[in-house]
């Protein structure tokens, strides 16, 4: 089963770089999920005693499944479906962390001064956020007096900007225990496998430069290396093999009922539970229940997450007494590609237009505004514009290139005229959007509020793939504690279950900073899965 997995995890992760031509985060999903038939190669999942039970191989389960064998647990790991990896392994694997060997070469400016001094300047809704703000102005005066020029950042100021993007109602504590763990946790990546790009840029919704990737821009790197190291340490990984309800004895989780990968129901008596089953965003029935902020995330709207993201974890932890937060948020991805291509997510070298050829929203914006100034452009669809100078930032060969606009997944034009009439847009417009775009870069100013500035965009050719909004990630769902233990409505921990990723809730508030969600499943992963291995 070993060398199945490998391959399958292998070969998706070069269909996801062939789709992308790397580093976005808005990967598209594979047309259809490569299956594998763990029964050629093992044996399914029989009744089983083990220390620590992991429900689910995505980034946060195989975090856990690492982290509590490295730290001498036995472990068994659970795949409903028959690959690893869930949207870990779609995604583009943008890892936000302060990161101040890597962000050096970037400079900071008078519109990205402005940006943290208008957070400072927040009335504080409470203690914790006072102490954040109060941190991170002490932080920013030492900047400013070291008379420093490169890009300001911490932890703490990482924590204020999810905080500040998720409208206040993230835990300001699990926003903290994320930023600070990004570093230490980017560094255990390195040393199970994982090989990252140098340079750090802005994915999409970001906010900041603190978006570092893999080398190859995909989040089939954490899972490929992740699983390699489980596997090295003892994990015991079962494919096609779902977690159905947890066992509870005198309040404690002990295990779970499982249906293995031959249909039978097993029983696996645990120590402790990890639960890392993900979100809801691919159960529309979910969707509907908790959404009050969309019009509709009903049937209407596609999502670009993997088919198992229908929270099952939710559903098994509410009924053992797991209290639920955040529920009713759920976050679209602007970038759902509609003409298939495309040259990245990072906002850096990029405009959006709509179909009239006109700006119409400030690029590095949060993503829900992003989401909503997309669906009120005609047909919902816009165009994201590049040039030559993000082809070479982000290095697509040429043959990839000339696949996606001979295939009419991407719009060329080796003048600004002939990609408008490629696109189908005015040209004169799209003339004088670019034009005023140009202006708007050397006065580091625009009329949207933009305060990411790249190269104009003068690099001839002149690319643009369109895109509407999709369902991306749900914010809410089982509450925890720093400790990544699972909360009771009364507060308390539910002894033996623990949590991470995006099955959890309460750090990302209303809006999922971009780039912010990787992290929070393999930080969370970590720390679950050291402290379920420390369970009795
Ligand atoms: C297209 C796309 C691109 C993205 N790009 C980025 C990015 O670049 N940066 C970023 O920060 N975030 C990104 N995100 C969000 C991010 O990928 C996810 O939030 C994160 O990877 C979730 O990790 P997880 O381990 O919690 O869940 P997942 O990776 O989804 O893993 C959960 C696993 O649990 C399994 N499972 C579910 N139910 C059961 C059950 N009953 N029994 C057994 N197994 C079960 C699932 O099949 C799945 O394999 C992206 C999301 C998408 C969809």
């Amino acid at each position: 089963m070993k060398g199945t997995k490998k391959l399958l995890c292998l070969t998706l992760s070069l269909v996801l770089m062939g789709m992308t031509a790397c580093s976005t985060q808005n990967t598209p999903a594979p047309s259809a999920e490569p299956s594998g038939d763990p029964q050629t190669t093992s044996a399914a999942l029989q009744d089983s005693d083990v220390d620590v039970l992991v429900i689910g191989a995505g980034g946060a389960g195989l975090s856990a499944a690492v982290s509590a064998s490295e730290n001498g647990a036995s472990v068994i790991v659970v795949e409903k479906m028959s690959i690893m990896g869930g949207n870990t392994l779609r995604s583009g694997g943008a890892f936000n962390s302060y990161d101040p060997e890597g962000q050096a070469s970037t400079k900071m400016d008078d519109s990205l001064k402005a940006t943290v001094e208008k957070l400072l300047a927040v009335e504080p809704i409470n203690d914790a956020h006072k102490q954040l703000i109060e941190d991170v102005q002490k932080q920013y005066d030492e900047y400013l007096a070291s008379g420093s020029d490169s890009l300001f950042d911490s932890p703490e100021w990482h924590a204020l900007q999810t905080l500040d993007a998720g409208d206040y109602i993230g835990n300001v504590d699990l926003i903290l225990t994320l930023t600070r763990n990004t570093l230490d946790t980017k560094k255990w990546l390195t040393t199970n496998g994982t090989v990252w790009d140098p340079t750090i840029r802005t994915v999409i919704g970001a906010l900041w430069n603190r978006s570092a990737q893999t080398t190859n821009g995909s989040g089939a790197d954490f899972i490929q290396a992740l699983s390699t190291q489980a596997e090295k340490n003892g994990a015991q990984i079962y494919l096609d093999t779902k977690a159905e309800s947890l066992l509870q004895e005198d309040g404690k989780v002990t295990g779970a009922t499982i249906t293995n990968a031959d249909g039978q129901t097993v029983t696996v008596n645990a120590k402790s539970v990890v639960m890392a089953t993900g979100g809801f965003a691919a159960n529309v029935d979910m969707r509907v229940e908790y959404n009050t902020e969309w019009a509709d995330l009903g049937e209407s709207i596609a999502t670009n997450n993997h088919p198992g993201a229908t929270g099952d974890g939710i559903v098994m932890g509410k009924a053992v007494g797991a209290d639920l937060v955040d529920m009713q948020w759920i976050q679209l991805m602007p970038l759902f590609p509609v003409s298939g291509g495309g040259i990245s997510g990072y906002v850096n070298n990029a405009i959006y237009v709509n179909k009239e050829g006109q700006r119409y929203v400030n690029e590095d914006n949060r993503r829900d505004v992003l989401a909503q100034g997309a669906l009120n452009q005609t047909d919902k669809l816009f165009f994201v514009i590049n040039d030559q100078t993000e082809i070479d930032s982000v290095q697509i060969p040429q043959d990839k290139l000339d696949y996606m606009v001979e295939a009419g997944m991407l719009f060329k034009g080796e003048t600004v005229e002939e990609l408008a009439e490629n696109m189908g847009v005015p040209a004169e417009n799209l003339k004088k959007t670019i034009e005023d775009y140009g202006k708007a870069v050397d006065a580091q100013k625009d009329e949207f509020g933009r305060s990411t500035w790249g190269a104009r965009l003068d690099n001839p050719p002149y690319y643009a793939a369109s895109y509407t909004p999709a369902v991306h990630h749900t914010m809410g769902g089982l509450k925890i504690n720093t400790e990544a233990q699972v909360l009771n409505a009364a507060g308390e921990a539910i002894p033996g279950f623990y949590a991470a990723g995006e099955v959890t809730g309460g750090i990302h508030g209303t809006n999922r900073v971009g780039g912010n969600a990787v992290p929070d499943a393999l930080v969370f992963g970590k720390i679950a899965g050291a402290n379920a291995a420390a369970q009795k």
